[in-house]
């Protein structure tokens, strides 16, 4: 009886408006739940807590049993109250993964979330907010394909992300300004889950760098990085505009948006295959051009 009574208790509370979206990636109508952080999750990021174990436990609404203590509990918390707690101090910059997001950028906004409790602690932000930032990334070869260890260096003072062929060596093989810079997730592009493509202009053409990092960690700060470093260059660039005009340029998933852009060498053969190739934004006056491409090989 008590089982029955629970189960309905918790239906209900899963369909209160407050619980109708992932408290994670905002997918509908979620049917698991976490009994130890109080929130409505969908199925996939219900695995992803399953990772966790020491912070989240998970049931589902539906076909696990509930008792009286976890009912209470869910409905003291739910999606808001949690996160109200959990994202109070979520950068503007910071990418909040959706469910159609790689596993990399779901899996690190949980963890960032409840494990490390970023959003919570700011001083726990600095490897993505400090405005510099330095280590090693397998970068992929342009010759033979083969992933080398290079080391990236951003640094929002100079305006620049470098990257050099020897860890010792004084001058970089390459400066991309933070002004010309993408980077989206490309696990399957890449052949590694935390495949990162970095794509920049030069010369008037459009360049990729391909990079991972073993640990998801590592290869999500270094593209909230990019993210806070393209946020600070637009907010300079455009001091009139707001921050939710500049958000949606710090990054663009252009393979999953699916326009083109025609640049360098290409253009004729790209002209014909893209209605629109090149966006512009138009934010309180100033013009916005983002140039983000499709390098079609
Ligand atoms: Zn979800």
């Amino acid at each position: 009886m008590a089982e029955e009574r629970n189960r309905r208790a918790l239906l209900e509370l899963a369909a209160k408006p407050d619980n109708t979206a992932c408290a994670d990636c905002g997918a509908p109508d979620p049917d698991w739940a976490s009994y130890t952080i109080g929130v409505f999750i969908c199925l996939n990021c219900s695995g992803i807590h399953r990772n966790i174990p020491q912070i989240s436990r998970v049931k589902s609404v539906r076909l696990d049993p509930w008792d009286d203590v976890q009912i209470e509990y869910m409905s003291c918390l739910g999606n808001k109250v949690a996160q109200a707690k959990f994202e109070s101090k979520v950068p503007a910059f910071y990418y909040k993964p959706t469910a159609s997001d790689c596993q990399v950028l779901r899996e690190q906004w949980i963890r960032a979330k409840y494990e490390r409790k970023e959003f919570i602690y700011i001083e726990k932000q600095e490897p993505y907010s400090a405005g510099y930032r330095e280590g090693l990334l397998w970068k992929r070869g342009r010759d033979n394909g083969q992933f080398l260890s290079r080391k990236f260096v951003l640094s929002e003072r100079e305006g620049a992300l470098k990257y050099f062929n020897k860890n010792d060596a004084r001058e970089p093989k390459a400066i991309i300004k933070i002004e010309h810079l993408n980077a989206t997730f490309q696990p399957a592009k890449i052949g590694n889950p935390n495949g990162l493509q970095i794509t920049y202009l030069r010369d008037n053409s459009t360049r990729n760098i391909f990079v991972y990092h073993e640990d998801g960690k590592e290869i999500v700060d270094w593209f909230n990085a990019i993210r806070a470093a393209r946020f600070h260059y637009l907010q300079v660039a455009y001091p009139i505009a707001m921050d939710v005009d500049l958000v949606p340029k710090l990054t663009r998933n252009f393979l999953k948006e699916g326009y083109m852009e025609k640049t360098g060498p290409k253009v004729r053969k790209m002209e014909r295959s893209s209605n629109s190739s090149r966006k512009s934004y138009q934010g309180n006056g100033s013009e916005l051009d983002l140039r983000i491409s499709l390098h079609i090989v």
